[in-house]
Parts: C-alpha cells; sequence; structure tokens
C-alpha cells in the first residue's frame, strides 16, 4: 500500500515509495512532461535543461582540463562504416534505429555510439607519433532501440550523452587512460554532482560490444537497484585494425594506435541527482548545478512592493558579482506558495526580503536541505558562496553515508538471495568473470534476477574461497547487485 500525503498540491507521494515518488518529482518539479507520447523520448523542460547545462559544463570543463579537445560528428552513420568492426557491429545490431533508404544513397544508422563514425577520419588525421596522444569527445545525443521498458532519464532510447574517444601510441597509455576517465567520474560524478559510484569492471560476457574490457561505474538508487552510470573502455588495437588507424613509430615503422573510449550521461546522472538528494518535499539539487542557488522572495503589502524590488535587485547585484546563481521572484503569488515552489525545484537557498528585515539589515536564508532559517546579515550575504561549498559537502556525506553498510559480504547463495531482497550488494568469493564463469551468472540472472555486475577496478582484492554457486575455488572477488 502506498502511503499518501494529506496535502494534494504538491507531492502526495513520499520518498520511501521511490518508483512512484520519481515518477512524481521528475514531472511536479518540471523536469520533464511525460505526456509527450514516444516510448524512450523525452523532453525536457526549462527548469531540467537548465541543470544539465550546468552538468555538461562541469563534465566538459573536466574533460578538457585532462587534454580532450571537444568536436562535432554526425548524427548518421552509413552502414558500411558501422559493420567494420565484427564484434562491435553483432552487439548493437539489435539496438539500432535505421532510416529508410534513400535510393541510390548508402543506408543509414542513428548512431547508438560514434567509434564507427569517428574513427573513420581518426584514420586520415593519425600519421605520426606526432599526432598522439590524440583525445577528443563529442557532446552528443545517442539513440539506441531499446526494448526493456523506458523510464525518464533512467532507460531510454535517446540519451544525453558525452563521448571521449583517445587514442595513444602505447598500450600502457590506454590502459592508463582508463584509470584516468575512473578519476573524471570521481571528480565529478561524486564531488562535484555528490554522487557516490562503485567502478566494476565488467564481467567478459558483458564488455561494451568491440572492446577488450568495460569498466562500468554503477551507482546504488534508493530501491537498492544499481544503475551503471559513466563507463569506460579499453579497445585495444580492435577497431584500429578496422578502420585502419595506422602511426610511424620513432623508428619510422607503422604501427596500429591504441583506443580507449569513455561515455558519461549527463541525462541518466540527472537521474541519479534527483534520486538520490530529493526528499519529500521535492528535489534538492547540489550547489554546483543548480540553475537558481538562492531564490530572493520580496515581502511586500500593497504600497511598498517597488521599494521591495528595488532592494531586492540590490541583494541580487551584490550575490552575482560573487558569481552565485540569482532569480528575483516577483510574480504576483502569495510567499508561501513561492516559498513552495522553489523547495519543490531544489533551489538550495532562500532569501526573504521584507520591511522588517531591511530594517533589521538582517535577512531570513533558508536552506533547502536541512529545512532551517536562520538570520543572515546584508553585510554578509558575501558568505553565501561558503555556505553553498558546505550545503555541498551535507550533500556528499549524506549520500555517501547511504551507502555505507550496502554492501554484505556473501559466503551462500542463500546470503546471496537474502542481501539481494535487502536491496543491497553482495561481495563474494566467484569463480571467474571470464567465459567459465557464465553458469554461475546464470543462476544469478535466472534465479535471482540480480547481475554480476564485476570486480572493483580501482583496488586489487585477493580472493580467499570457494564460489558460492559451483564451489569451485574463486578467482575473483566479484559484486552481485540488481540493477536497471
Ligand atoms: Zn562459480
Amino acid at each position: 500500500m502506498q502511503k499518501q500525503k494529506k496535502s494534494t498540491k504538491g507531492l502526495t507521494i513520499e520518498k520511501e515509495n521511490f518508483s512512484e515518488w520519481y515518477s512524481q518529482v521528475i514531472e511536479k518539479a518540471e523536469i520533464t512532461d511525460i505526456r509527450n507520447n514516444l516510448k524512450g523520448f523525452i523532453v525536457i523542460r526549462p527548469w531540467g535543461a537548465m541543470i544539465l547545462e550546468n552538468m555538461y559544463a562541469l563534465y566538459e570543463k573536466e574533460m578538457k582540463a585532462r587534454g580532450h579537445k571537444p568536436s562535432f560528428f554526425p548524427t548518421l552513420i552509413p552502414e558500411k562504416n558501422f559493420k567494420k568492426e565484427a564484434s562491435h557491429v553483432e552487439g548493437f545490431s539489435p539496438n539500432v534505429f535505421w532510416l529508410e533508404k534513400v535510393k541510390g544513397e548508402d543506408k543509414l544508422a542513428l548512431r547508438p555510439t560514434s567509434e564507427t563514425s569517428m574513427y573513420e577520419m581518426y584514420s586520415i588525421w593519425i600519421r605520426s607519433w606526432r599526432d598522439l596522444p590524440l583525445k577528443m569527445y563529442q557532446r552528443a545525443n545517442v539513440f539506441r532501440l531499446e526494448t526493456k521498458a523506458t523510464r525518464p532519464l533512467i532507460r531510454a532510447r535517446e540519451f544525453m550523452w558525452i563521448e571521449g574517444h583517445d587514442c595513444f601510441e602505447t598500450e600502457k597509455q590506454a590502459h592508463k587512460q582508463v584509470q584516468e576517465d575512473i578519476k573524471i567520474t570521481e571528480k565529478v560524478l561524486h564531488q562535484q554532482f555528490c554522487v557516490p559510484s562503485l567502478p566494476f569492471k565488467r564481467p567478459n560476457w558483458d564488455h561494451f560490444p568491440g572492446s577488450v574490457y568495460s569498466i562500468g561505474s554503477d551507482v546504488m538508487m534508493p530501491d537498492g537497484k544499481l544503475l551503471q552510470q559513466p563507463s569506460t573502455h579499453f579497445l585495444g588495437q580492435n577497431f584500429s585494425k578496422s578502420f585502419n588507424i595506422k602511426f610511424k613509430n620513432k623508428e619510422g615503422k607503422e604501427e596500429y594506435v591504441w583506443q580507449t573510449c569513455y561515455g558519461p550521461a549527463p541525462s541518466r546522472m540527472l537521474a541519479s541527482v534527483i534520486a538520490l538528494h530529493g526528499d519529500d518535499k521535492g528535489l534538492v539539487l547540489p550547489f554546483s548545478i543548480a540553475p537558481v542557488q538562492i531564490v530572493i522572495i520580496p515581502i511586500y503589502g500593497k504600497d511598498d512592493k517597488n521599494k521591495m524590488i528595488k532592494e531586492s535587485t540590490k541583494i541580487k547585484d551584490t550575490l552575482e558579482a560573487e558569481g552565485i546563481g540569482v532569480e528575483i521572484d516577483d510574480r504576483e503569488k502569495r510567499p508561501g506558495e513561492k516559498y513552495y515552489e522553489w523547495e519543490l525545484k531544489g533551489v538550495p537557498f532562500r532569501l526573504e526580503v521584507g520591511e522588517k528585515e531591511l530594517k533589521a539589515k538582517k535577512l531570513t536564508l533558508f536552506t533547502r536541505d536541512t529545512g532551517t532559517k536562520e538570520k543572515i546579515p546584508l553585510a554578509s550575504l558575501s558568505k553565501i558562496k561558503k555556505l553553498g561549498e558546505t550545503y555541498d559537502k551535507r550533500l556528499l556525506t549524506k549520500a555517501n553515508n547511504f551507502i555505507k553498510g550496502k554492501i554484505v559480504n556473501c559466503t551462500t547463495k542463500a546470503e546471496v538471495s537474502k542481501t539481494l531482497k535487502e536491496g543491497k550488494i553482495a561481495r563474494v568469493n566467484f569463480c571467474s568473470i571470464e567465459k567459465e564463469g557464465t553458469k554461475c551468472a546464470d543462476i544469478v540472472e535466472r534465479e535471482m534476477i540480480a547481475e554480476v555486475r564485476g570486480t572493483l577496478a580501482n583496488k586489487e582484492e585477493k580472493p580467499s574461497g570457494k564460489c558460492p554457486f559451483c564451489k569451485e575455488k574463486a578467482k575473483v572477488i566479484a559484486y552481485i547487485g540488481k540493477s536497471y
């Protein structure tokens, strides 16, 4: 039974009913409008778009700081390109949207990912070791024909993406890039969006088509299910051989480049931000990505409206000079109604500006995550930026605490089953994440409706027992969870 809240104005469902809460919050906070009736494709409304723009900006800033250059490639990929790398085409083909063929022209695919579009050009651009490393990314929407049930931002047929594609002289440099990609995820998704994730080296039966190995970072959602966030792939020379991406090394000999690719999806990361930080009142946005970091509500009667708006504008100017995102809400609505709307939209701070406050030279500051009110002297408004940093630290700590205790060591099948039912991750000694482990993975999938997510990619862990499923000596420590 769903627990219904009495108020019908805002959210009518509490967060403990996560699935319904999520559907409601993305509508009421004006992230999306599900009345766009096209399975797997969503409309992002201005509030959602402004958050996403901030997420893109922070992510791309970090990509650039680590040597990646931006680019844009076509949305359409000719079939002959798409089919060049055998395992890539095999893996992706069932999920490709094909365009109806135009007479006399190549058959075209809507890109599900852009290796086969970009690498054709890489083979032209790369000639010598002097052209390497080549590190590029593009901001791109990609399209995948999902047959499973879709959910706004979580699983879609079109999603918003950043894809990085790098080429190196040596294998070692490419492995190092994979580790750097994990660090980018940690720095942006965790430190800036306040969303913790676990990087797992995926089992061999579950890696990116065309790659040698894949690392996917999983975020635990409030319902205990894992959502894959940025993944990074070591492509080896699979694509460089298919696309003939060669360079002359320092000895003048021709070699194939070593490649990696990396794919953070801002739209899906937004789903985790909403899910992890939101509460019964709506969204709680990190200060780092909130389109409005502080909203000013002028409180006035019939006579002093202009004066209050004028004073509010002065305050806005002061805050903007500090680089803070501010909005004055001077709509003809009751203050209470405005408070309520901005809380639903997750704005971190609210400043109430009335006659009383101005006289005392102290304004009322409301903080969204704690729900507390305090007085802040007019003279110390510049402090908001610092308060914003503290605010994000609180969100980060809260999200980190949510993960604590969610990983349980299990030695028997029954323990794994129980752990998964409790919405946690089972950590087990596991026979293998190579092909020979598929039998045990099948048991996990069929009997527990869960998945072997892989082995930790940023830490070496030594197994010390038997696989709970086949009783063989374990080769790895693997993590099992339910996923979206
Ligand atoms: Zn086994």
